[in-house]
């Protein structure tokens, strides 16, 4: 599949933008432009509006069932049409095929748990303390068209997270996809569309991040908002749906620990980590990314974590045996040059990388650093990068509180084989997700979402399924 000029999806048609605008979209193994996406304008924001409002009207009333059999057809799709979103995933956002596959094959798991599960969204029959001649009900429905505002890093991933609990509850949804890897959601919302969904139920744009969420966030047809980026976009969107009183989902940064006790599997540890370290070039909201290790164990980990580093083949996501891509944008870059230095020059050591390789395209050789210290920048603000950082420890206790020092709480890591290490950790490290002795594996059944400043709301779990519906008290007396 060649790479396509990328529409909007309004009403039941691909479109161009109203004022034909586009924007460019860049491959970042080259650094060239491969394709163009349409930019939408307020008219077509205004149409995707209503269709959204009609597309509700008509969901919301099919059986759930009727709604089951529209996302089943579309996951079968995405199965079958994996390999050529892959190409395209890979051209736009840079991760490696196998990758690229893995995101549109789970997308297909994913639509599927929770079109089962919206066959089980459930009332309830409450006794009445007065009367056995009144029925008390609690009914529940969806809440309405949803907004949702996806990031680049996991083009596909992100989107279905939150489409597939919003279909499932009978909601309709405006999706604001990334500018910088439009193709592979659109093939998404394609599979929607051919599977038969009714017209208006999605709705596909881009444009101006900032335009489109002051428009639509606001808007009285949208009754909720959710978004995935970093953690100031999402506190002024949160802050601005709270003008409006729109109910709203935040999936926001992290700044993962991984705590690796004394008597850890290092070699366990070294695989686990390392995978998901540098998995999507680390750019991974739950990507581990302060390695927090047993003093006594520090440099037999950080050594094989180099070793682990070193074998990695960076290159173009197309070509067989690319294990990490370029990073998917050059903002990465700069950033990744200035996390770098900013370490070096407060004292930590360059163990491995902190360059770019070659001059074209976005790579960046995986980086580790050790001894760095707690005011570095890398271990303050989320790296997003392919790049480790490594510093000792003596008693857990000092680990789990440097673990909760910041202001994020998405994902940990911990790797010991002490029963009671564990449950300290369970019960201690303020983490939405935690993963002990295992990389992350976020199935759609799981909950998955942030505390403190890295969010509220889940995207996975019958919890995700909460977030789209209304919950309401019908009381009925038998006269
Ligand atoms: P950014 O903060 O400019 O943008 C993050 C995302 O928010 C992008 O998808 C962008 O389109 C969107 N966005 C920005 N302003 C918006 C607005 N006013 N309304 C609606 N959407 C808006 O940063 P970036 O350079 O694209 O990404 C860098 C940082 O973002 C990373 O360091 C990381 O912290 C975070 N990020 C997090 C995730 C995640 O999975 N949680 C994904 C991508 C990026």
């Amino acid at each position: 599949m060649t790479y396509p000029n990328v529409q909007l999806y309004i009403d039941g048609q691909w479109q161009d933008a109203a004022g034909g605008e586009t924007l460019g979209v860049l491959n970042p193994a080259s650094g060239k432009e491969i394709g163009r996406v349409a930019h939408a304008s307020i008219a077509d924001l205004d149409r995707a509006l209503t269709a959204a409002q009609k597309g509700f009207e008509t969901w919301r009333e099919l059986p759930p069932i009727e709604r089951n059999k529209v996302m089943r057809r579309a996951a079968t799709l995405m199965r079958e049409r994996a390999a050529d979103i892959a190409r395209l995933l890979t051209q736009e956002q840079g991760k490696p095929l196998a990758e690229a596959k893995g995101e549109a094959m789970a997308a297909a798991d994913i639509i599927e748990w929770f079109a089962d599960e919206g066959l089980r969204v459930y009332g309830r029959l409450v006794p009445s303390r007065f009367s056995l001649a009144t029925r008390q009900m609690v009914v529940k429905d969806p809440v309405g068209p949803v907004v949702a505002f996806t990031p680049w890093n996991f083009p596909v991933n992100q989107v279905v997270r939150k489409l597939a609990a919003a279909l499932a509850s009978g909601c309709s949804m405006i999706v604001k996809a990334p500018e910088e890897t439009p193709a592979a959601p659109a093939e998404l919302i394609r599979a929607f569309a051919d599977a038969g969904l009714p017209a208006g139920v999605l709705g596909l744009v881009y444009g101006n991040p900032a335009e489109i969420s002051n428009y639509l966030i606001p808007h009285p047809i949208i009754r909720k908002v959710t978004f995935t980026g970093s953690t100031p976009v999402g506190k002024q969107l949160a802050a601005l749906a709270g003008q409006h009183m729109k109910r709203v989902t935040m999936e926001l940064g992290g700044h993962a620990p991984v705590i690796v006790c004394e008597d850890a599997d290092i070699a366990l540890a070294v695989k686990a980590a390392g995978a998901a370290k540098f998995r999507n070039a680390g750019q991974v909201c739950i990507s581990p990314t302060r390695f927090l290790v047993h003093e006594s164990i520090k440099n037999d980990f950080a050594a094989a974590m180099v070793k682990y580093a070193q074998g990695l083949t960076v290159g173009d996501g197309l070509q067989e045996g690319t294990q990490m891509g370029p990073l998917a944008n050059a903002r990465r870059v700069t950033a990744m040059a200035e996390f770098t230095q900013d370490a070096v020059r407060k004292g930590a050591t360059l163990a491995l990388g902190g360059e770019r390789v070659g001059d074209a395209g976005n790579f960046w050789r995986p980086t580790i650093l050790t001894d760095v210290p707690l005011e570095a920048r890398v271990f303050n603000d989320e790296p997003f990068g392919p790049m480790a950082a490594i510093r000792g420890f003596d008693r857990i206790e000092e680990a789990i509180a440097e673990a909760n020092r910041l202001s994020f709480g998405l994902a940990g890591y911990a790797f010991t084989q002490s029963l009671k290490n564990a449950d300290l950790l369970t019960r201690k490290v303020e983490v939405g997700m935690l993963w002990v002795n295992m990389p992350a594996l976020p199935t759609a059944e799981l909950p998955f979402g942030g505390i403190k400043d890295s969010g509220y709301g889940s995207e996975g779990g019958p919890e995700a399924m909460d977030a789209y519906l209304n919950v309401r008290a019908v009381a009925i007396a038998n006269v």
